[in-house]
């Protein structure tokens, strides 16, 4: 695995050390059991979030319930975790985002070198 362009990011390096700036971030998602997740693909089953070792990213103090903001969950150990593994060491990612996010987006989809 080289490297993921994480749709849920803001910003991605490519091969070179440039940075790309991500212009369709994809989305934040809520899940059922009212975890806040950094997009849909990751509202998996607890088997899956086992599967792909993300099982922190739902400990009950993440619970939107028991958080004031949205930045509060964002910007927490875990969130901050996630995106480093994403950047930084993508051979250690979820499955599932090495699937959806291992190829950056075509040229002239919204992305741009900055
Ligand atoms: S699959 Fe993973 S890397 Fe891709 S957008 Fe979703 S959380 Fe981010």
């Amino acid at each position: 695995m080289k490297k993921l362009y994480p749709r849920c990011h803001p910003y991605w390096k490519n091969e070179d050390g440039n940075i790309i700036k991500n212009n369709s971030i994809k989305g934040l998602a809520v899940s059922a059991d009212d975890f806040l997740l950094p997009c849909c693909w990751l509202d998996m089953t607890d088997r899956d979030n086992e599967r792909n070792g993300i099982t922190y990213m739902r400990r009950e103090h993440l619970k939107i319930q028991n958080n004031d903001t949205i930045d509060d969950i964002v910007n927490s150990e875990e969130w901050k975790h996630f995106h480093r593994v994403l950047l930084e060491a993508p051979y250690d990612a979820p499955e599932r985002c090495k699937i959806k996010c291992s190829k950056a987006l075509p040229k002239g989809a919204g992305n741009e070198i900055r």
